[in-house]
This record gives C-alpha cells, structure tokens and sequence, in this order.
C-alpha cells in the first residue's frame, strides 16, 4: 500500500464495476480522490451531454461515498494547464482509462512524457472497448476498411485473449479532498427547460444500465435480428448513452450475452462490433472526423439551404417518418438506429445538404454522441465512408415509413397532428384530401421537396463526382 494520494482522472468510466483505473487506484492507496474535468467550452455545441453528464456525476459521487471515495468535479479552460499545475504537487500517482478520440491519445503521450519528467508515478489501462483499436490489422500490418472481415479478426482476438477480470473497488480508509477549487455538478446543470424533458426516459446510473441490460436479455435479445429495425416497438438495447459514459463496459455486455445461447445474440454483439470498427477507422483514418473519408466527395456539389436545414431540425419536411425522428431526437436525446439512416439519408440525398450539418446537430442533441459512431454513422449514411451504404441508394421516406412503421403509431406517437390520420395515408398525408381530418399546409406541412423529383436531382449530382 501506497501512503501518497491515489488520483483516479474519471473521463467516460462512471462505473465501479471493471474500471480498471479506479480499482487499481484504490487497491493500491489508502486514500482516493476520483476529479472529474470540466471543461465548459467542449460542450457548448454538445448541450444534451451536459444534462446525461451532470445526473452521472451526482449518480456516482453518491455511489463512491459507500467507498469513502471524494468525487471532485474541476472546471478549466484547457486540460493542458490543470495538468501543468498538478506536475507541481507531487504528493500523488495518478491512474486513468483511456478513451479513443485520436487527440485524447494524443494528450496521453504529452501526459506521460511530462509526468515520466516530473518523476510522478502513473497507471493507464484500456478504457470501454473490447481490443485496443491497434490490435486488430490485417495479416499485412494494414487496418481494415470493411467491417465484416475486421469483426471476423475482433472477436477472434476479444476471445482468445482473456477478458480482463472484474477487479473490485476497495474501501479507502477515509474520504478526503484534494483540490481547493472544486464545484457542484449542479453548475454543470443546463439550465434550459430542453433538458427536463429528458428527465421523463432515462435516469444515468450503474445500476440502471445493467438492469437494462438483464431486461433486454430476457425479454428482446432473441428476437433482436428481426425487432431492430422497428422503431415502434422496444426492438433494441437502448444502453448508447450508457455505453458512451460508461455505465456499462462492453466486456460485461460481451460477458452476460456469451452466457445465453439463442438467436439474435451474434447480430447484438456485431453492433458492439460496429462500435469497435469506427473506432479503428477514425484513428487509422483521422482525417474522417473533419473530412470526406472517400476524398472522391470533396468535389460534390452540396447545396446550402437555411430553409431546408431549419425545416429538417425541427421536424416539419412535411414527411411524416423523417419528422417522427426528429421529433423524437429532440424530446428524448436518442433516435432509433433505423430511424438515423432514414433521417440522414434525408437530409444529404433529398436536400443534398453537406453530412456535417446532421453531424453537427445530432452532436448537439444525443445523448450518446459519440465521435467515431456518429461521423462514420453520417458518412455511412452519405456514402463516403468506408464500407459505406453506396450514394445511389436513396431511402424512399414513404416506402421506409410503410416497411418499418406499418400501423403509423411511431409516426403518431411524435406527430400528434397526425394522430387522426388513417393508416393508408399516415405516410403520405397529403394524398388524404380531408380537411376534416387533417388541414395540409396549415396543422402539418406540405412535403419541401418531392420524393422522385429529389431522387432524380441527387442522382444526377452523383454523376458529377
Ligand atoms: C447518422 C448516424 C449517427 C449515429 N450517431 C451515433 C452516436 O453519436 N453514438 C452512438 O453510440 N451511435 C450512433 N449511431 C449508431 C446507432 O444508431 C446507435 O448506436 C444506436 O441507435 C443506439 O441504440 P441502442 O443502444 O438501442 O442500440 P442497439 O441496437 O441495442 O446496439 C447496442 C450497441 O451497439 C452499438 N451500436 C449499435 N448500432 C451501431 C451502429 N450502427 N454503429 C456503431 N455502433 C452501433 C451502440 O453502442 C449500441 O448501444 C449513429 C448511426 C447513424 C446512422
């Protein structure tokens, strides 16, 4: 045992169970102090984070005080000069679980060159992914661009290396403070009337996310293959934004579904996979976070249309499953996966608005906003990124509304203007002609573009890249 401090830097890891980083921390010191870094200017244009982050640090200050563990939240300016000035204390080692956006690696080589300089002992484990993106090359020492043979190579190495072992926390002898300047996390509390409404659909705890996750086991897992494609039903997980915090670490999800043998398991954990590829890619590939991944797009004749933007963010195309998801964006922090593809195909095929845009807003508004999902999410969608949808393939909203939302109550649960509609022309509603019903153009708009003319007009804007 240790007789210095035990710092644990909490990033995306608000979780006793396998967290690494803290369960060293505390195995290894008497006493434990866990900073959380607040760093206002990141969130500015990732608002609903800051509501999911907020609950998350009450949730777990609450949690570590039953291991007479310090929760202490800092705000700074930048996490470069905080660092600079910790180096000065040295009564301390630090320990942290990495997370894998290229530039927070890159500060991990600058964190631990200067804390190899100042002599301060450190510890650095992996953070909420089954393998380091680094492991898992094809046989020519070049990463993968495809999914399905990269997943073939991930789970092969997840499995034949041993998961690591759910280490416990420890007790710490007695809580104590570390830094003089602390503040609430109620300071991080947006204060816009947004957020409560997402107080209604989640509550970010440990215990919630393996609860939600016992349930979807029990009661959707084998039936998921087919379920995750509905958005009006509970098809699938709902554990992103737990997943992005981590409340839950994939190993446990890995772990608790590798127990059960039924259908729909393979399909669940490849998405888990999904997560695991976007992750290689936007650190083999980190011009894709900014950029066009398929350079061939740079040249594509995006147009700019405040309108048309406007429209799509507030959910008033004038199509009803396009607008559904919006809607539901805005009320809940959290689309159906289905649902995303839909919405984004929307807006870069039907209004050829640059994927960045959508990128932009759903940054702002997600509560599992996640780098690596959700740019290779958009450029999936867009059709330049890797092992992306092909551009020609342009989601029909009303055929998709029709497959996926076949009795119209997804669409009807986030329109109510729609509620009165009949099934026939839930998706079409302006075909209804029944101003007693629905008044089109004044209770619900009129369609911005029209389906076929859209099509045509994106085809032919293909053509000239
Ligand atoms: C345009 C677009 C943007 C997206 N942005 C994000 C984002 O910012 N953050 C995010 O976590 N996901 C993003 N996704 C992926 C996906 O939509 C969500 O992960 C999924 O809807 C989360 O719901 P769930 O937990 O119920 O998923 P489930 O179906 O239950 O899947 C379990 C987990 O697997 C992972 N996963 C599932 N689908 C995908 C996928 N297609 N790609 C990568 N990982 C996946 C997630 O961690 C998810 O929680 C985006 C997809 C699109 C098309």
């Amino acid at each position: 045992m240790k007789n210095n401090i035990g710092l644990f830097w909490l990033k995306e890891d608000f979780r006793i169970s396998k967290n690494l980083g803290l369960s060293t921390a505390s195995k290894n010191h008497e006493e434990v102090v866990v900073f959380y870094l607040y760093k206002k200017k990141k969130f500015e244009n990732q608002e609903a984070q800051k509501w999911w982050i907020s609950k998350s640090l009450k949730n777990f200050k609450n949690k570590l005080d039953e291991y007479k563990i310090n929760l202490e939240i800092i705000e700074v300016e930048n996490y470069k000069s905080f660092f600079d000035n910790l180096f000065l204390k040295k009564n301390f080692s630090i320990y942290w679980n990495k997370t894998y956006e290229p530039k927070y690696l890159q500060f991990d080589k600058y964190l631990i060159s200067n804390l190899k300089k100042n002599k301060i002992e450190f510890n650095i484990f992996k953070g909420n992914i089954l393998n380091e993106f680094n492991e898992i090359k094809k046989g020519d020492g070049t990463p993968f661009k495809v999914f399905t043979p990269f997943w073939k190579n991930a789970e092969k190495f997840f499995l034949d290396k041993v998961p690591s072992k759910n280490k416990k926390v420890s007790k710490c002898r007695k809580k104590i403070s570390f830094f003089k300047n602390a503040i609430s996390e109620n300071k991080i509390y947006p204060k816009r009337n947004w957020y409560k409404k997402f107080e209604k659909y989640w509550d970010p705890s440990e215990d919630n996310a393996l609860e939600q996750l016992k349930n979807f086991i029990n009661e959707r897992i084998e039936s998921y293959s087919e379920g995750r494609n509905f958005p009006n039903i509970e098809g699938t997980s709902k554990l992103s934004p737990f997943i992005k915090h981590g409340q839950i670490h994939v190993e446990t999800i890995w772990e608790e579904c590798s127990k059960i043998k039924r259908s729909g398991v393979d399909k669940y954990l490849a998405e888990i996979g999904w997560r695991e590829f976007n992750h290689s890619l936007i650190n083999y590939f980190p011009h894709m976070l900014h950029r066009n991944y398929s350079k061939k797009f740079d040249k594509f004749p995006w147009k700019q249309n405040v309108k048309f933007l406007s429209a799509w963010k507030k959910g008033l195309t004038g199509y009803p499953i396009v607008d559904a998801g919006m809607r539901e964006l805005y009320s809940v922090g959290w689309m159906h996966n289905r649902v995303r593809m839909i919405v984004g195909s929307f807006l870069v095929k039907h209004l050829l608005i640059n994927w960045t845009e959508g990128e932009k807003y759903f940054k702002n508004c997600l509560l599992d906003y996640n780098e690596a999902n959700n740019v290779s999410g958009w450029q999936w969608v867009a059709g330049c990124g890797a092992d992306a949808a092909p551009y020609f393939r342009i989601f029909n909203p009303i055929l998709q509304g029709e497959k996926f939302d076949k009795d119209g109550s997804y669409v009807k649960k986030w329109i109510p203007e729609l509620r009165n509609v009949p099934k026939k022309f839930i998706h079409k509603p302006w075909e209804l002609n029944n101003e007693k019903i629905l008044k089109i153009g004044k209770q619900y708009p009129h369609p911005i573009v029209v389906h076929e003319d859209a099509r045509t007009k994106a085809l032919e804007a293909f053509k000239k890249i």
